[in-house]
């Protein structure tokens, strides 16, 4: 899924604002509508400062994912991998080197899946 993130500090303002795991674009901006208001002072985002904004979104996150998450007490958690395959391909040596599994068995994968944290 689709992250979007996006810092006051990348377009030059040193309020410390992040929004991190917006669904959408649309989202984002809406929210940040808000914060403009609250704490900029802007009544609404000036179209330059708003091109400025869209340019500086990330698009992305970080994919994380323990397998206490899927009922296994082995300790293993990967933090902030880049994508969700980036994810997978880690835990898939991992599930072979710790669990004994040569392929990750689809329903645990599903499960897997549906455990990953989107940042
Ligand atoms: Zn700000
Ligand atoms: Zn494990």
């Amino acid at each position: 899924m689709m992250k979007y993130n996006f810092r006051c500090e990348d377009i030059g303002m040193s309020c410390g604002y992040e929004i991190r795991g917006a669904s959408t674009e649309e989202e984002l901006l809406e929210e940040l509508k808000i914060h403009a208001k609250m704490s900029h002072n802007l009544n609404s985002i000036p179209p330059d400062v708003l091109e400025k904004i869209k340019r500086n979104i990330k698009k992305g996150g970080k994919y994380s994912f323990s397998c206490a998450d899927v009922g296994m007490k082995c300790g293993f958690e990967i933090i902030n991998a880049d994508s969700e395959e980036e994810l997978l391909n880690e835990l898939a040596i991992h599930a072979k080197l710790s669990h004994n599994m040569t392929t990750i068995p689809q329903d645990t994968l599903n499960a897997i899946k549906s455990k990953i944290k989107v940042m």
